[in-house]
């Protein structure tokens, strides 16, 4: 992971970015201020300007001004403080899987999940597990203990807690269906538990997205069987996972949820946008639905191709997709905004 020291957000973000077209050039710089505060909190790391795109699977993504890994709940609870105090952003990342960051980067704080947070705990058939473990790590560590109900879950690159924010799913399972409680911190506020049907979970939805709600932990109900079958279909289903997806190319997976009755990639592919490319970046040949970093793709390459293959699904087929993928920063404005206007 790339850092550079404490020089003016300016120059950071031009050094680091170079090539990239936009850049955030704010006059006042990094918050030092901000960030003397966090690194005094036991249990966190702060670093400045990491560059998101070194952290994400689509290997896109301008500088963090203040990149904070967080080791507990307690510390957690500080920086939050710490971010309402000084009015600073704070963008929760998992595994970076489901996220397009700027070009520009982020102002405020990108903040990971580590240490405690990654623990794991199992009692009986009940599984505790920290936000920030991966997924893949959690399905293959509870089927050696012969505890079943992750399988379908493992195939893709995900925490713990970004799969519960977005009730993610593969095969037919979605976490809710083995999710039983959540810890849940918020500004201001002390930790508290959630039940599975609190979080109203539908189709790569609950009700924490779009607010300040960071998970902390989740509670997982496991089913008693035979792990060295659960470890042979997690390999089976893994395998089938890659084969029907873009290989080789980073990607963030779907980049529209898929509409009621119907498939976002068989709509983008009627639409003639397989291979269609913008900059770097290209609308799979193998899977319309996702779009590769083929060679030094920007954030907005990616946007260009979205909207591009928004506005033709909807003046084909009236139908208005919505983004899976988090627009991160202003991009998600940018998106609707832009979207919002007559086809090409
Ligand atoms: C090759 C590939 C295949 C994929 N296949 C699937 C699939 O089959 N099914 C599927 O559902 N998805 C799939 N995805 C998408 C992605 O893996 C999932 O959406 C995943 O759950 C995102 O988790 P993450 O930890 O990477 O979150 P990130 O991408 O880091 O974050 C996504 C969003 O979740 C928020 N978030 C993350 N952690 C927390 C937390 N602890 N508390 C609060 N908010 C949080 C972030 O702020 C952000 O808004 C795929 C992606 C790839 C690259």
């Amino acid at each position: 992971m790339r850092t550079l020291g404490d020089v003016a957000w300016k120059n950071v973000t031009a050094s680091i970015d170079k090539g990239a077209v936009s850049v955030l050039q704010p006059p006042e710089g990094v918050n030092l201020k901000a960030r003397d505060r966090l690194a005094s909190i036991p249990g966190v790391e702060v670093r400045v300007a990491v560059r998101l795109a070194s952290v994400t699977t689509l290997r896109i993504g301008g500088p963090a001004e203040l990149f904070v890994r967080v080791e507990s709940e307690a510390a957690l609870t500080d920086v939050l403080t710490v971010a309402r105090e000084t009015a600073l952003v704070l963008h929760l990342h998992g595994h970076g899987s489901n996220v397009l960051f700027p070009d520009g980067g982020m102002r405020g704080i990108v903040c990971r999940l580590r240490g405690e947070l990654e623990q794991v705990e199992v009692e009986g058939e009940t599984v505790r597990a920290g936000a920030g473990v991966t997924l893949a790590r959690l399905a293959r560590d509870t089927a050696k203990q012969d505890l079943l109900g992750l399988e379908a879950l493992s195939g893709f690159p995900s925490t713990v807690g970004g799969a519960v924010v977005m009730n993610a799913g593969c095969y037919g399972t979605e976490i809710r269906d083995v999710l039983a409680e959540v810890r849940v911190a918020r500004p201001g506020r002390p930790v508290e538990t959630l039940a599975t049907a609190d979080l109203k979970p539908g189709y790569r939805t609950t009700s924490l997205q779009g607010t300040e709600a960071i998970v902390t932990r989740a509670e997982f109900r496991l089913r008693r069987g035979d792990g060295a079958s659960a470890l042979k279909r997690i390999n089976e289903l893994n395998r089938r996972r890659w084969e029907s997806l873009p290989s080789g190319k980073p990607n963030a997976g779907s980049v529209f949820r898929n509409p009621e009755g119907d498939f976002a990639g068989r709509l983008i592919e009627a639409c003639g946008l397989k291979g269609a490319s913008s900059g770097g970046a290209e609308i799979s040949q193998r899977h319309a639905n996702v779009i590769v970093n083929r060679e030094n793709a920007r954030a907005a390459d990616v946007l260009d191709l979205m909207i591009t293959a928004h506005r033709a699904v909807r003046d084909r087929f009236h139908v208005e997709l919505r983004p899976e993928i988090v627009l991160a920063g202003d991009l998600a404005d940018e998106f609707w905004r832009r979207a919002a206007a007559p086809g090409i």
